[in-house]
């Protein structure tokens, strides 16, 4: 497919500061040496990794092959040996340096190897590293009290987990037993986690096993791009009230929600959504769970929190990834009211807030704040987003280009009206991107999304080198 340039008459006055925007930008590449014939390069960065001396792609396949269990999958029709992280690089067993624009599935937040961050882990690491909650130890209450700070409202109470799923596997709990409900409704799209009970709660086919699924409801998913009442709000509340009318008994347990839905392709939800849906589930005698696994932490830029870009307060809110920058590390916040349900009996978790993952969390949400990660986040990604829109007025394939800071997506169709998914010239282009040095994820249920969601010490000049490898991948498609 050869370069499509759209017709004058759909590009409007805000498409035009774009363009101009962009070919300054241009021009700043054409200094950098980027032109449409030769490909750009990587942004310069002051570290050399070290020697490398362990096994290579080939012989680490094979032994993940031979001992580790077929449900694994990989990235890339060679698959890439990552041997070394530095901020938002990554480099290869040949010491090749790649943009991490997928910060391990959006965990690194403060990026690869964070010296802040380590210094935590290995100064807590030498002294204690576990013993459990039977004893007491400071670091999880600071740890505890320093994520309470960043939570609005009565929002304080947490608990300690070891990841994504366990974390809504125990809001899924306490919205049942706070509520005396089993119903619980998510969203059609929506990734909650792979454990049997979120394996009910997740909504794409690709992720679901044919088991039981509890007594959940998918409704419609807001999307903006492709849902049935576009950005709509009130009528994709109406649908949920319907929902629980006609498939309930008129109480549910809870709603739960990505604020942007991650592993379905960054897909944001219809302005005032949660809002309107947040009344309806609480008349029906429900609590209302925001998933900020991929959200929180600044990333949105606007906010600290996802569900803050939709003016609601949760009364659960789980959490994981971005919270331990690769640390296995997961939280649920909640009111003192509901979680005095889980003092009936015991509510134990062995790993849940040891000395290590709490010191490293609490080094996590002060670098956030040191380094002045929210703001980053806005500004690098606004700049990312409007040359992504230029990017689009160019190239008739990028349907879509949504999302908030460093949290994007950018929708691939073969056909503009019908939004037909472009899976195969996606999965050609996530190969060339590699090949430039840059490392994207997928995403949605075609796979016809990239999920560009870097360590948030990403710079304009990783957006700039994306969006140019971007156009020149597609260019040459
Ligand atoms: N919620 C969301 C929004 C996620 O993206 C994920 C993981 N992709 C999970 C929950 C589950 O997290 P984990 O893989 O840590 O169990």
């Amino acid at each position: 497919m050869g370069r499509k340039l759209l017709g004058g008459s759909v590009v409007g006055a805000s498409v035009k500061n774009y363009t101009r925007r962009w070919l300054c930008t241009a021009n700043v590449g054409l200094q950098r040496g980027f032109s449409a014939a030769a490909p750009p390069e990587l942004p310069d960065f002051d570290y050399k990794p070290k020697p490398y001396s362990g096994p290579f792609a080939d012989e680490v396949l094979e032994k993940r092959k031979r001992y580790l269990g077929p449900s694994l999958f990989h990235y890339y029709q060679k698959p890439l040996n990552i041997v070394e992280g530095k901020m938002q690089y990554l480099f290869d067993e040949n010491g090749k340096r790649y943009l991490d624009a997928f910060a391990g599935i959006v965990t690194v937040s403060c990026g690869h190897c964070h010296p802040d961050i380590l210094n935590a882990i290995n100064e807590q690491s030498k002294l204690l590293q576990h013993a459990t909650t039977i004893y007491l130890h400071h670091a999880i209450g600071d740890f505890a009290e320093g994520l309470a700070s960043k939570m609005p409202g009565n929002l304080k109470v947490v608990y300690f987990v070891n990841s994504g799923t366990e974390a809504n596997e125990l809001a899924m709990l306490m919205a049942r037993l706070y509520s005396g409900s089993l119903g619980m409704i998510a969203l059609r799209n929506a990734y909650h986690g792979g454990s049997s009970n979120t394996i009910g709660l997740t909504a794409l086919n690709t992720w679901k096993y044919p088991i039981p699924q509890g007594e959940i409801h998918h409704v419609m998913n807001p999307n903006p791009y492709r849902g049935a009442f576009g950005s709509d709000a009130k009528r994709y509340a109406e649908e949920v009230q319907d929902h629980i009318d006609h498939g309930t008994s008129g109480k549910v347990a809870g709603f739960i929600a990505e604020t942007i839905q991650g592993v379905g392709g960054a897909v944001e939800l219809a302005p005032g959504y949660l809002k309107l849906v947040y009344d309806i589930v609480r008349k029906a005698g429900g609590v209302c769970i925001a998933d900020e696994v991929q959200t929180g932490f600044g990333r949105t830029g606007s906010h600290y929190w996802g569900f803050e870009t939709q003016g609601v307060v949760p009364d659960i809110v789980t959490m994981a990834k971005g919270i331990g920058n690769g640390l296995p590390l997961g939280a649920v916040v909640t009111t003192p009211e509901i979680a005095s349900v889980l003092s009936q009996k015991i509510q134990f978790n062995t790993f849940g807030g040891n000395p290590v993952c709490s010191a490293g969390g609490l080094a996590v949400l002060n670098v956030i704040d040191k380094e002045k990660r929210q703001t980053h986040c806005a500004d690098v990604g606004s700049h990312m987003i409007d040359r992504l829109r230029i990017l689009q007025q160019k190239h008739e394939i990028i349907g879509d280009v949504r999302g908030r800071g460093l949290m994007v997506g950018v929708e691939l169709v073969t056909d503009r009206k019908e939004k037909t998914p472009a899976k195969a010239e996606t999965a050609v282009l996530f190969e060339s991107l590699r090949e430039l040095g840059i490392l994207v994820g997928k995403g949605g249920l075609h796979g016809n999304v990239f999920r560009i969601k870097p360590p948030m010490c990403f710079s304009k000049d990783d957006a700039d080198f994306l969006v140019d490898a971007l156009d020149y991948s597609i260019s040459k498609l």
